[in-house]
């Protein structure tokens, strides 16, 4: 149970002064993080930081009114000049003054009433907006604030500014904070007293007051105590809940899964290459793992084509033949049916019995692979998250692998964890190569290997960074490719927010491709309907059709060595990581592969940067540390696709130092206290509560 301390701040924004159910809907999409969805609470309005701020202490008397910025001026409201009627261009203008000059106050498609209300003629008021000269006189348009002296004594002279978002007013959402901040109760400390003595780091509340209230600009900026602490918070709290789901899998009794090496023997014997040595010490590791009796708890991270899904076959093989069973879960549709197609010979060869469990499969034939499994008649099932909803039992779950994690999110495997039963042994696989820095923050409570070595015989790909203008020639040259009996990808951008435009995009690229190549271009994208979507895979796997267009729903893991060609459009729209993992889907086969990043003019000179990283390199992980560096975590954390944890105050590209105090902070505090039982343990359980890790929270409870 939430502690009820922190009710106050899980009530609903939308009960706030000024906030309707519209606009709460509004906050609920902007404000909660991507994979928590639900309505926005009122801690969620505390924990959007201002991004930057308005200075408005400067207060020259008027005959010294700087040529441009912010000032705040004293004066005495003068004559009030409306324009002529019928003429909505002219502005209506009000002249104020002090003892040293005049000022005009200028307004546009104003309400004469309103402007007599706010600004009476003979009264002082205080005027804060942007100057601007206009033939030789100063003048404010729409000043930001008209106040009387009364009101003055209340208004911020330094005004934080918020990101907005549509719907959303910078006036409205201030109103809103500060209410929020009014409900804000005082919170047991958390942190390690001396710790934050030593940083000079305020309370929490005090730390968030000052970060909406700030009283200099340098209250916000990257070294500001108050937001060094909300920082390290929220990165304690991330991994002291990956330290207890650690701790509590590791606690509970684990199976000791030797295998007799026989059906291993069968896949390898039956696979037409022999291993990496990369590939063979990470089976070691994994199978020293199984053996042991505690649950294994290990992530496999390995680039893309660096030959993930052997080991996790293999791993999977040795669960069976000490008798149990194996799930085999992956992120898309697409991807399940194709590890169901590559699979199905290497277990035939070794007798294992495989199921495909989707979101597809229906009716009798999921309800019989559904009997199956629950009698021990299916060993390894196949398929998406389908595999743990509600009515799938198996007999025996020995090995759960989760492959390409980085589309789960952390929340979601925590979840699937929980779910995958007590004693099944875990391993995920990603190739998404994340900065070590980053790598903590989503798999800090796993253990690691890594295949750092290529399949023998892979040639480097030929990237080349083109603009669309050339768009001619590329057909060209992609012609000349078909020709010659090679495939090739086309990648078509998610580029306007809608899915419906990106999608009408596809289609007619998809269309003038048709034209030009007729019979030998298919389509995919995620609005087909899953039969259609396998055909057109299909095709292009058996090389019916020689040229597929897509959205990036091949990003993930799709496997056709023959394709040799990738073209990605408006390739500066895309992550770097992403591109990575485009890339990596051709370069498999024995002929020599191109990847041509086209590009729209103008091209910034970080999108440059970036592209020219992807020519210069094919290390995943370099492109990562690149990534980072040109970007900054928020943006790579920020991408939905990469399934990373959406931080809403540490920084990690300037928060890096605190994310490894937290995590040696959050190892010794399980060390000597596993279930928050002390007095600093129940407010750390109130931290976890806050950054919404209640799961976590339940596992300490369950034992
Ligand atoms: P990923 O790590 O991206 O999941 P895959 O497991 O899909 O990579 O493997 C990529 C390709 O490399 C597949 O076609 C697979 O058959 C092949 N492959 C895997 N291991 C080897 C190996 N040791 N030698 C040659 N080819 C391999
Ligand atoms: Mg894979």
């Amino acid at each position: 149970m939430r502690p009820a301390i922190l009710n106050p701040l899980f009530a609903g924004a939308a009960g706030l002064k000024g906030i309707g159910q519209k606009l709460g809907k509004t906050l609920a999409n902007f404000l909660r993080p991507a994979e928590a969805a639900g309505e926005a609470h009122i801690v969620d309005l505390l924990f959007h930081l201002p991004s930057g701020l308005v200075d408005r202490r400067f207060r020259p008397r008027i005959a010294d009114l700087p040529r441009e910025g912010i000032v705040t001026v004293e004066v005495t409201v003068g004559r009030h000049r409306p324009p002529p009627p019928h003429n909505k261009r002219v502005p209506y203008r009000v002249e104020v003054f002090d003892d040293s000059g005049r000022l005009t106050l200028v307004f546009f498609h104003a309400f004469a009433d309103h402007l007599h209300r706010s600004l009476p003629e003979g009264e002082p008021r205080f005027i804060s907006g942007s100057i601007d000269w206009y033939g030789g006189e100063p003048q404010i348009a729409h000043p930001d604030h008209i106040v009387s002296p009364e009101e003055f004594a209340a208004l911020p002279l330094i005004e934080p500014i918020y990101p907005l978002t549509e719907g959303l007013s910078g006036k409205l959402l201030a109103r809103a904070i500060r209410q929020a901040l009014d409900r804000l109760p005082a919170l047991p400390e958390w942190q390690d007293e001396a710790f934050r003595q030593r940083h000079g780091w305020p309370d929490f509340a005090t730390a968030l007051r000052s970060l909406h209230h700030p009283e200099t600009p340098a209250a916000l900026g990257p070294d500001a105590p108050a937001r060094r602490r909300l920082a390290y918070d929220e990165l304690l709290a991330n991994q002291l809940a990956l330290s207890l789901v650690r701790a509590h899998m590791k606690r509970a009794a684990g199976r000791s899964h030797r295998g007799t090496g026989e059906l291993r023997a069968k896949i390898v014997a039956a696979l037409p290459y022999s291993l990496t040595g990369a590939q063979r010490s990470a089976i070691d590791e994994i199978l020293r793992d199984m053996a042991a009796a505690t649950r294994m708890l290990r992530l496999l991270q390995g680039d893309v084509g660096s030959g993930k899904t052997v080991v996790a076959l293999l791993a999977l093989a040795t669960a069976i033949e000490s008798g149990a069973q194996g799930a085999f879960m992956v992120p898309t549709e697409i991807l399940a049916r194709q590890h169901f197609a590559n699979l199905s010979p290497l277990c035939a060869a070794a007798g294992i019995s495989l199921a495909l469990l989707t979101g597809r499969e229906k009716g009798k034939s999921r309800d019989e692979a559904l009997a199956r499994l629950a009698s021990g008649g299916v060993s390894l099932l196949i398929g998406t998250h389908a595999l743990f909803q509600e009515g799938v039992e198996f007999r025996d779950l020995g090995l759960v692998v989760i492959d390409e994690q980085h589309r789960f999110g952390v929340h979601q495997r925590l979840a699937l964890q929980a779910k995958a039963g007590s004693a099944a042994d875990l391993l995920v696989m990603t190739a998404t190569p994340i900065p070590r820095t980053l790598a903590l923050t989503v798999y800090g409570d796993m253990d690691v290997s890594k295949l750092t070595e290529k399949p023998a015989g892979r040639l480097p790909i030929d990237t080349r960074v083109l603009p669309l203008a050339r768009l001619d020639e590329v057909v060209e040259g992609l012609g000349r490719s078909l020709a010659q009996g090679h495939r090739a990808y086309w990648v078509c951008p998610l580029v306007a927010e809608s899915e419906a435009v990106d999608l009408a995009a596809a289609e007619d690229r998809c269309k003038a491709l048709a034209a030009r190549f007729p019979g030998k271009v298919g389509l995919v994208h995620g609005r087909l309907k899953g039969a259609e979507k396998d055909r057109a895979m299909a095709d292009f796997k058996t090389g019916a059709i020689s040229l597929l267009v897509s959205t990036t729903v091949i990003e993930v893991g799709v496997d056709v060595p023959e394709a040799n060609v990738m073209v990605i459009e408006n390739a500066e729209r895309f992550g770097l990581a992403q591109l990575h993992q485009l890339r990596g889907r051709v370069g498999r086969g024995a002929e020599k592969s191109v990847c041509l990043l086209l590009y729209q003019e103008p091209l910034g000179e970080t999108a440059r940067a970036r592209l020219h990283i992807m020519r210069d390199t094919e290390d995943g992980f370099r492109i990562a540390e690149e990534d980072l560096r040109l970007r900054g975590a928020g943006e790579l954390l920020g991408t939905r696709q990469s399934g990373l944890p959406l931080f809403r105050m540490a920084d990690l590209s300037a928060d890096g130092d605190l994310l490894v105090a937290a995590r040696d902070d959050a190892g010794l505090i399980l060390a000597r206290d596993p279930r928050l039982a002390t007095p600093r343990g129940e407010a750390l359980r109130t931290l976890l509560y806050l950054f919404e890790r209640d799961e976590v929270v339940r596992l300490i409870s369950s034992g």
